[in-house]
């Protein structure tokens, strides 16, 4: 069995394979693994130096697929969950967002009609809107619309768009609001907020993005998984029999020079990209004793401390920062920052790092939900994984994961292979 991609795609899809009895070898054309979700040293030359995450990566307890892939891994207590949500507005008003003792979906009610940057029409449209998810989300019209004309429909306020939709929906499905189907839209509050009333809670990793993937590495994933390291994979050749089966757990705009046998270029032209832009901030003290932050009415949008003055400022759909250069980025990033934080205008920055990803994630378009395709493909051998596949998910870890497993599944079925969980 050859995997090729050791994301978290290829990884789960090995795990889930190597817990079966299944031989796999796990191909990743990079040195490190993790893909888009990874880690680097801050100074190349010296390896062993500070190392930092690409971008924040967060999940939610309802990601029970990735949550069971770091249990395998073992690294399940790295990630810390929080209870509470902060969404600051540049006045220094602080509105927290967290269970009270009513049952889903009333959960997060009493937080909600507290919130101080939303007035009484606010809320009211907020939660006659949240009222209306589980009933819309089962629309089969629901991916012809934006997530925008699903909240017009609706008669949302404008603020409680700006100041609770958009900075929910832009950081989960990575897009603007105008631009997001509003089925991935109403999938992450239906299943991310309101499924139960821990689904909503936040998990941060408390080490770095590789030291979670260090045990795959170790051979936590079972004596049956090798992972390659440098090994890119030109072209998958079904019919060469150097493998049995064959997993393409590749990002969508790589998987047609991958595949050249496989008719997917129509599929993959219905795709296009939506950039994120980490900011990394290093002040000499700290600038709040908050661990992250929504952050409201500014361009950055989410804000988490990474300890000491270090802080990680987070962009989604970060389209608006293309035309600038790295400096213009971080001074705008510290600017906006002083005015959540006052003590940020005392301290002094001394050291910064941008990082641009504009193939972070694909753009969830209305209409496109149709084109993902399957774990199966024409080729009797040959499989599917990644985040753009058709997980039910948005592009996330938590969608990577899924279709590692949909990918394994659909293998241990064509074998007839005993499942062992
Ligand atoms: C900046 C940023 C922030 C994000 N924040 C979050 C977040 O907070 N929460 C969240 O859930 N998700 C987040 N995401 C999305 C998440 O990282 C991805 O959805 C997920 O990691 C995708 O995993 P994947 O395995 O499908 O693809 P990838 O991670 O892209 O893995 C594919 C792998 O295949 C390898 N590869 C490609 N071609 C070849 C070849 N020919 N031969 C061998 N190997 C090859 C690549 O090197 C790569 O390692 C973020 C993404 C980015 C970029």
């Amino acid at each position: 069995m050859k995997i090729v991609g050791g994301g978290l795609a290829g990884l789960a899809a090995a795990a889930r394979l190597g817990d079966s009895g299944v031989e796999v070898e796990v191909h990743e054309a990079r040195q490190f693994l993790g893909g888009r979700a990874a880690s680097f040293p801050l100074s190349p030359g010296s390896p062993d130096f500070e190392r930092i995450d690409n971008c924040q990566h967060v999940l939610l307890r309802r990601c029970t697929a990735l949550l069971d892939f770091y249990r395998r891994c073992g690294v399940e207590d790295k990630i810390r969950f929080h209870d509470t949500l902060h969404l600051l507005s540049p006045d220094g008003t602080v509105d927290r967002i967290r269970k009270d003792p009513l049952p889903a979906p009333f959960h997060l009610a009493r937080s909600l009609l507290a919130m101080r940057c939303l007035d009484w029409r606010d809320k009211i449209s907020l939660l006659r809107c949240l009222r209306a998810v589980p009933r819309d989300r089962l629309r089969d019209d629901l991916d012809a619309m934006t997530m925008a004309q699903w909240l017009r429909k609706k008669r949302a306020t404008a603020r409680s768009v700006a100041r609770f939709w958009r900075p929910f929906i832009v950081s989960a499905l990575n897009e603007e609001l105008d631009r997001a189907s509003a089925l991935p839209a109403l999938q992450v509050f239906g299943e991310g907020l309101l499924s139960s009333r821990t689904a909503y809670e936040l998990g941060v990793p408390s080490v770095t993005l590789d030291e979670l993937y260090s045990q795959a590495l170790a051979g936590r994933l079972g004596p049956r998984v090798r992972v390659l390291l440098g090994s890119k994979v030109n072209r998958i050749d079904a019919n060469s029999g150097e493998a049995d089966y064959y997993i393409s757990a590749v990002p969508f705009d790589r998987v047609s020079s991958l595949l050249p046998d496989l008719p997917i270029q129509e599929v993959v032209s219905r795709f296009e990209h939506s950039p994120i832009t980490g900011i990394h901030l290093w002040f000499d003290r700290p600038v709040t004793s908050l661990e992250h932050a929504m952050l409201l009415d500014r361009q950055i949008q989410w804000m988490f401390h990474k300890g000491g003055g270090y802080y990680l400022i987070v962009v989604s759909a970060s389209r608006g920062l293309e035309s600038k250069s790295t400096a213009e980025i971080v001074d705008l990033a510290v600017e906006e920052l002083r005015d959540f934080f006052p003590v940020a205008r005392h301290a002094s920055l001394k050291r910064s790092r941008v990082i641009r990803e504009a193939r972070a994630t694909f753009s969830a378009r209305p209409g496109l939900e149709r084109w993902r395709p399957g774990p199966r493909t024409r080729l009797a051998n040959v499989f599917m994984a990644g985040d753009w596949t058709a997980t039910g998910w948005p592009a996330t870890m938590e969608g990577a994961v899924r279709s590692g497993y949909a990918a394994a599944e659909a293998i241990l079925e064509t074998t007839g292979s005993e499942t062992r969980r």
